[in-house]
């Protein structure tokens, strides 16, 4: 009956309607290739006034600098105050929307694709699932319910999320219904092998030298409670600009760390600002880290999730120590 009402939200758009796509801060790869290959799949549905916006600077990172649909964004103070329709995608909570809350409120109706666990069911009509592997899993459903054929520039929007967010499906919720997605995606003409290079094997030299300093810091330690470890590393604004070298590289480097054999749970703390850390957990599943993220503002899933802490590092880990030995006692 969600899908109903989303269905319904869509199709009772006025022809002249303005529609907002938000998606969570730091967009990744399910955040934008959700919202863009919806908004292409919109703009095929014949809305003409659309638009597509994430908090904080607008810049896309460059190995999403590709997407079709890019034309479709939009900086945040430029995008409709007051749509008839905000749809978000892959935002767990309001928190993770930072100015853009206020177009919740302002907009006629608001739709939530998203795929967390801990997602706070703001919002208006809700379509999320936590069994869904990336939020384009649901983002591709609605657009079949709304009649849209699959395009190229959609496919290659969705294959993007669907292959970031389970880590090129290798991940649990690589279930066979994933796979079919996919494998409609693939029939569009799109190719894997070029997407995979520019998402995930194209990084600047800069970007791998400072893998290497990031990783040559990185700490293992004995976690009593799990009876296996806990692998860490942080990276500072002033490690950035020494090798110039933008935020989004560290996104990939919790992928290096966290294949540690001698560890359960892995982490990269990373400087935002002099005393803000964005935090990337992941678990092999002994530890539930979503738990843990929640627990400290952030959210995510069981295997992978994160939040924002204070003061420093050490202090950080400190709070993520205290956290997982109570997880992990409580099991
Ligand atoms: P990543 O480590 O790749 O940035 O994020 C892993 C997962 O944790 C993603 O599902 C993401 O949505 C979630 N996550 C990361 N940082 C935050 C945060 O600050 N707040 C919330 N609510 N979720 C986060
Ligand atoms: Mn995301
Ligand atoms: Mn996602």
């Amino acid at each position: 009956e969600e899908w109903a009402a989303a269905v319904a939200a869509v199709r009772r758009l006025p022809a002249d309607a303005r529609v907002l796509l938000i998606c969570h801060v730091n967009p990744d790869g399910d955040a934008l290739g959700s919202m863009l290959g919806f908004g292409l799949g919109l703009r095929r549905l014949g809305v003409r006034h659309l638009q597509a916006t994430f908090p904080g600077p607008p810049e896309v990172p460059e190995p999403f600098r590709w997407l079709p649909g890019l034309d479709l964004l939009v900086p945040q103070d430029e995008a409709y105050p007051d749509p008839e329709l905000v749809i978000c995608f892959d935002a767990a909570s309001e928190s993770r929307l930072g100015d853009l809350v206020d177009r919740l409120d302002s907009a006629g109706a608001a739709l939530v694709l998203d795929h967390h666990a801990s997602n706070t069911r703001f919002g208006g009509v809700h379509l999320v699932d936590p069994h869904a592997a990336a939020t384009s899993v649901v983002a591709q459903g609605l657009l079949d319910r709304l009649g849209v054929p699959l395009d190229a520039d959609i496919a290659a929007c969705l294959y993007v999320a669907l292959s970031t967010d389970t880590g090129s499906f290798r991940f649990e919720a690589t279930t066979p219904a994933v796979h079919e997605l996919a494998a409609r995606l693939l029939a569009t003409g799109i190719r894997p092998g070029d997407i995979s290079r520019r998402i995930f094997d194209t990084r600047p030299f800069g970007a791998v030298r400072l893998f290497g300093e990031v990783l040559g810091r990185a700490r293992l330690e004995p976690t009593a409670a799990a009876g296996r470890g806990l692998v860490w590393t942080y990276a500072t604004l002033a490690d950035l600009a020494r090798h110039d070298q933008p935020p989004y590289v560290l996104e990939a480097l919790i992928d290096s760390v966290r294949c540690t054999a001698e560890a359960d749970v892995s982490l990269v703390v990373k400087q935002v600002t002099a005393d803000e850390w964005a935090v990337s957990m992941r678990s092999k599943g002994a530890v539930d880290v979503s738990r843990v993220a929640v627990a400290l503002g952030g959210g995510g899933h069981r295997f992978a999730a994160g939040f924002t802490g204070r003061g420093t590092a050490d202090e950080v880990v400190d709070l993520i120590r205290a956290e997982l030995d109570g997880a992990l006692l409580a099991g």
